[in-house]
């Protein structure tokens, strides 16, 4: 048969597609009946049934016959990442985007009053009668730089996220307790922090207690590998006080200078997306979820996927209670419009139109069912042999001991068994039986 002649290459549509796809699916995304789409496979030497998947590489070479160009995928930022396409970025219309800030810390060393103060004193949002609700983060305005904060405080929270694929956070403020210093749940927050390879700033707060013992929080800092910065390391120390304030102001200074340092960029043009950080169902509202926008520019009106569920934004709430028409890079927003809840580190994404979000929601559903059937479960047999065959050049633990003396008397044997073909890491030792916190880092590792 004579091929179908090719339109010119600048006549394209592009098409946006999911990175796992089949045939069925791609004949739908362009509108052409699957049996052309499977025939003009055949002309190229492929062979595909209906229900097969393509590869993205393969899919490409078909689509100009219909008059489509397929987008390239966007690199996949973790291995088994959901985000399922994307265009790719163009550096020149990248803006820079405020940072994204989670506080970490031992139970009642005060994360939730400095998230408290920092909200009251700064807050974006003097909108006209809105009322500041909590929907899981806010931004604040500091001296004309926003910044924006996780509400939901605590590792567990952060790495809940990680392990269903998001990276929420830029920056991680690790607070101590100046008169408590470094407690269990200090050095799981750091251990969950370094595993996620976030930077730290420490604020050593309580300073107005009279038993508040700066030194003391330095010395065990730099005990666990984080010298502050005026012992001549690299890690910034910040005094606070939630209850008088102090400190507050040059926590943030610090955070916007670091966010400088580290150049976060996104590129307001593009299609949004994001990380759902809260999800619940509303009486009168139904379904609602607060998302994070990272990339992009959310508006009422798009469709998106979030997770499994999708939907077509019927109304957008800012921090401030007020409705908004869109949501930038960085900015979190209450969302309604969605079938059903996503859960909290799901990642949402706008798509162009109705039928593409189906589609996109039924890939991710196959490729999870996909990863769900085949992610083995972990044995030391299975290790074994990865390592002898080289394929494991890594192997990361997590190691739970009686008491701490037995965790170094571990630490030390593992590290002679370690060789030059495998490294073995302990990504957070700590004595004490195996926590949910434990298991969520695992499986984010
Ligand atoms: P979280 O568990 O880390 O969220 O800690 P909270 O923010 O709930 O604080 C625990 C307790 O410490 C509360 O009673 C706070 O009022 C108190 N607290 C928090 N920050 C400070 C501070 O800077 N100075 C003093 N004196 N008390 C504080």
């Amino acid at each position: 048969q004579p091929p179908v002649a090719s339109p010119l290459v600048e006549e394209l549509k592009p098409l946006k597609v999911p990175a796992a796809l089949t045939v069925h699916s791609l004949a739908e995304l362009m509108g052409v009946d699957a049996v052309e789409l499977i025939k003009e496979f055949m002309r190229r030497g492929f062979m595909f049934t209906v229900n097969e998947v393509v590869e993205h590489e393969v899919a490409a070479l078909s689509t100009p016959a219909f008059g489509y160009s397929l987008l390239p995928l966007e690199e996949e930022k973790e291995p088994g990442s959901l985000v399922v396409s994307g265009e790719e970025e163009d550096q020149s219309l990248l803006v820079a985007r405020p940072p994204v800030v989670t506080i970490l810390g031992h139970v009642d060393h005060g994360k939730t009053s400095l998230l408290d103060v920092i909200r009251k004193s700064n807050v974006v949002a003097k909108e006209a009668g809105g009322i500041t609700q909590h929907i899981g983060a806010y931004q604040v305005e500091y001296k004309g730089n926003r910044l924006t904060f996780l509400d939901t405080p605590g590792h567990e929270a952060f790495t809940a996220m990680r392990a269903r694929g998001a990276q929420a956070t830029d920056i991680a403020v690790l607070v101590v307790a100046a008169d408590d210093g470094i407690m269990p749940q200090t050095v799981e927050a750091i251990d969950h922090a370094k595993a996620a390879s976030v930077p730290i700033v420490v604020a050593m707060n309580k300073m107005d207690r009279p038993n508040a013992d700066a030194e003391r929080v330095k010395r065990q800092l730099s005990e666990l590998n984080l010298l502050p910065e005026e012992w001549g390391g690299e890690v910034i120390v910040v005094p606070t006080s939630a209850t008088t304030g102090t400190g507050i102001e040059d926590l943030l200074e610090n955070l916007l200078a670091m966010a400088e340092v580290m150049e976060f960029r996104a590129d307001p043009l593009r299609l949004a997306h994001g990380v759902a950080i809260e999800a619940r169902i509303d009486k009168n509202k139904g379904p609602t979820a607060t998302v994070l926008v990272q990339d992009g520019t959310l508006h009422v009106g798009d469709r998106v996927i979030a997770g499994d569920t999708w939907g077509r934004i019927k109304a957008m709430i800012s921090d401030g209670g007020t409705r908004v028409q869109e949501a930038g890079p960085a900015v979190p927003v209450e969302i309604l419009g969605l079938g059903s809840l996503p859960q909290a580190g799901d990642l949402f994404e706008a798509v162009p139109d109705d039928k593409s979000a189906k589609i996109f929601v039924e890939e991710r559903r196959r490729l999870q069912e996909h990863q769900r059937m085949t992610s083995p479960t972990f044995s030391l047999e299975a290790a074994s042999t990865r390592i002898q065959s080289g394929e494991l050049k890594e192997l990361l633990l997590i190691l739970k001991c009686d008491v701490q003396g037995s965790i170094d008397a571990v630490k030390n044997a593992l590290s002679k068994i370690s060789s030059d073909e495998t490294q073995i890491r302990v990504v957070h030792a700590a004595a004490g039986t195996v926590t949910e916190g434990d298991v969520l880092l695992a499986s984010a590792s």
